[in-house]
């Protein structure tokens, strides 16, 4: 078996092959070629931590396995990061164990590639401005992948916890990009492409604050009560998901839908239209929202990269296993 070891990833893994493997994923979960299994996640009763495993198979590309891990919030005492993960693959033929990849750096390039190519594939070609909801971790790899899409000019920011603002402001200059701190009202009149992520539990953003032709991209919530927009926003946007089953259950979609205003029928795969089976945005006055709940193909699909990549570079460790 192979081993990818954490520290090895940054130097292996760059943004346009993590997009170009997630674009292929989502495809293919959209034709049935690739499925999720069901998402495990527990509190453990130990250090506060949630635990759990993310799975499935892609038969096209033959990924299949798992991502381990969770949020073990004593951690940055302790000088490590709170989120922890590590990818275990399998030989499809034999399942035999196939690599072993720390999971902690893939899964933020992962995230930042899913809300990127939902813009490259759902926003209006002339988005100027980009707003950017949430100054965490996971913030920064967002815009950086979000740029790349569309000729932004200035980024706009609102975080509920304000002293995070740097994070924005750097990234954007980093970027080579004006950034603004602005109120929500500000953020929604000006923003063209808006991406949530946040670990909020209310929402932040309602439909009256969005103007028309806006594409937003809901990242942060990935578990049952967690939330970032009215269900309002969500019931008036054409909303598009990586996959409907977590949308309703663990992502944005959970609230519109337990509502009754939003029905599962109307959610879309962003899968079918990067396959042409869905027409996307169909007017540049459309409000289209993606929901990003994170799905364990993802993280497949970007392991099985790194590991050809860390193959081919001589940087993977072969252990017999
Ligand atoms: P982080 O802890 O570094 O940052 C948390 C962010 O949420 C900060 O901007 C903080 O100010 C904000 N926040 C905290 N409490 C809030 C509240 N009550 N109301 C509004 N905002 C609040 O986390 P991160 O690594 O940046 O991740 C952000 C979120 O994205 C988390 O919820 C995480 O679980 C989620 N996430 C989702 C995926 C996915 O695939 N969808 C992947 C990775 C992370």
């Amino acid at each position: 078996m192979w081993i990818v070891p954490e520290a090895k990833i940054a130097d292996l893994m760059d943004r346009a092959t993590c997009f170009t493997a997630i674009e292929g994923v989502f495809a293919a979960m959209s034709r049935g070629d690739a499925y999720n299994f069901p998402v495990i996640r527990e509190s453990i009763g130990h250090a506060d931590a949630l635990y759990g495993f993310k799975s499935g198979f892609d038969r096209q590309g033959l990924a299949l396995g798992l991502k381990s891990g969770g949020y073990w919030p004593g951690n940055e005492a302790k000088g490590l990061t709170n989120h922890q993960s590590t990818v275990v693959l399998f030989d499809a033929d034999t399942g035999k164990v196939k690599a072993l990849v720390g999971g902690n750096l893939l899964t933020a390039l992962r995230t930042a590639a899913a809300s990127s190519v939902s813009i490259r594939h759902l926003a209006r070609e002339d988005a100027k401005v980009l707003g950017m909801v949430g100054a965490g971790h996971q913030s920064a790899f967002q815009m950086r992948a979000a740029v790349e899409q569309r000729q932004f000019e200035k980024v706009v920011g609102w975080n509920f916890h304000p002293e995070m603002l740097d994070r924005l402001a750097n990234t954007a200059q980093e970027l080579g990009l004006p950034f603004e701190a602005v109120s929500l009202d500000e953020l929604g009149a000006q923003s063209d492409v808006i991406i949530t992520i946040t670990s909020s539990f209310d929402p932040i953003l309602s439909a009256a604050q969005i103007k028309p032709g806006t594409h937003i991209a809901c990242m942060g919530t990935d578990t049952k009560g967690k939330q970032e927009v009215g269900a309002d926003l969500v019931a008036r946007a054409t909303v598009f998901t990586d996959e409907v089953a977590q949308a309703i259950s663990i992502g944005e979609c959970q609230h519109a839908v337990a509502d009754g205003l939003l029905d599962k029928a109307d959610i879309a795969e962003l899968g079918a239209v990067i396959n042409g089976t869905h027409t996307g945005r169909s007017s540049a006055e459309e409000v289209t929202l993606f929901d990003g709940t994170g799905v364990g193909l993802q993280d497949l699909a970007v392991a099985a990269a790194v590991v050809d990549l860390a193959i081919a570079k001589g940087v993977a460790i072969e252990v017999d296993f």
